[in-house]
């Protein structure tokens, strides 16, 4: 299957291809990860993704398209941006007034590519492609902190390994973070080598069983406290004590 940004997040693409999402999925959730590739989940869309959504779409060029795509979730009838998402545009104001942060952010936008690693299909895009120099991703965040929460380590090392496979030789990866504190801040976070090396290890050693669980031949573990886990649940007969544990 050949990707393009059209079918790049289609059903048809994550049951065909792993990507750093879908990896994710299967660590936090492996039931999860498979309902949602079977097209029977979906993670409900929060107003604070959608922020990061607006600016995405920004650096994109792409602001005008979506105001055709979905003109209700974003706009007013008089073509304003809604008050939720003021601060996407607060946002944007201060970074593109940034040499540094629109620099890094300056490459090829939304480059897909494809490539095998650890025995299975593997598909990926990029915010910002600059060939031979580095590969850079954008992050609305609440602030750096989580940055690390969301580990990212795990999408740099897959991206620089893409890129490698790819024939494009090892490049450096950053996160052009900013945050949606009342006065956004904003920096480029480069993730150093050695946690790049030590969370494609850790991909690695996870791989071979995600692999089996995708292709039907073990059952998908249920964590039993996630979204789509909940959704699924029988009532079970508990004890009050429980809720007396710390
Ligand atoms: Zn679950």
């Amino acid at each position: 299957m050949k990707l393009n940004e059209d079918n790049y997040y289609s059903q048809e693409a994550n049951k065909a291809y792993f990507s750093v999402s879908q990896y994710k999925d299967f660590c936090k959730c492996e039931a999860m990860a498979m309902a949602k590739i079977r097209g029977e989940y979906e993670q409900p869309v929060t107003k604070s993704m959608l922020i990061g959504t607006l600016v995405d779409r920004w650096f994109e060029g792409t602001l005008d398209k979506l105001r055709v795509e979905s003109p209700n979730i974003f706009f007013c009838r008089n073509g304003a941006l809604r008050a939720d998402f003021r601060k996407a545009s607060q946002i944007i104001e201060r970074i593109k007034q940034d040499y540094r942060f629109m620099q890094y952010m300056s490459g090829e936008k939304q480059r897909i590519l494809t490539f095998e690693m650890f025995g299975a299909p593997w598909k990926m895009k990029m915010d910002s492609f600059s060939e031979k120099i580095c590969i850079t991703d954008l992050k609305v965040v609440w602030n750096f902190k989580s940055l690390a929460f969301w580990r990212y380590d795990l999408q740099g090392a897959v991206y620089r390994e893409g890129c490698y496979l790819n024939g494009y030789g090892y490049l450096p990866f950053y996160l052009a973070a900013v945050t949606k504190e009342n006065v956004p801040n904003f920096d480029i976070f480069q993730i150093e080598n050695q946690i790049l090396d030590a969370a494609l290890n850790e991909i690695a050693v996870k791989m071979p069983r995600f692999i089996e669980v995708k292709a039907g031949l073990r059952e998908p573990e249920c964590c039993g406290v996630c979204d789509y886990c909940k959704s699924i649940k029988k009532a079970r007969l508990r004890f009050y004590s429980e809720l007396l544990e710390d």
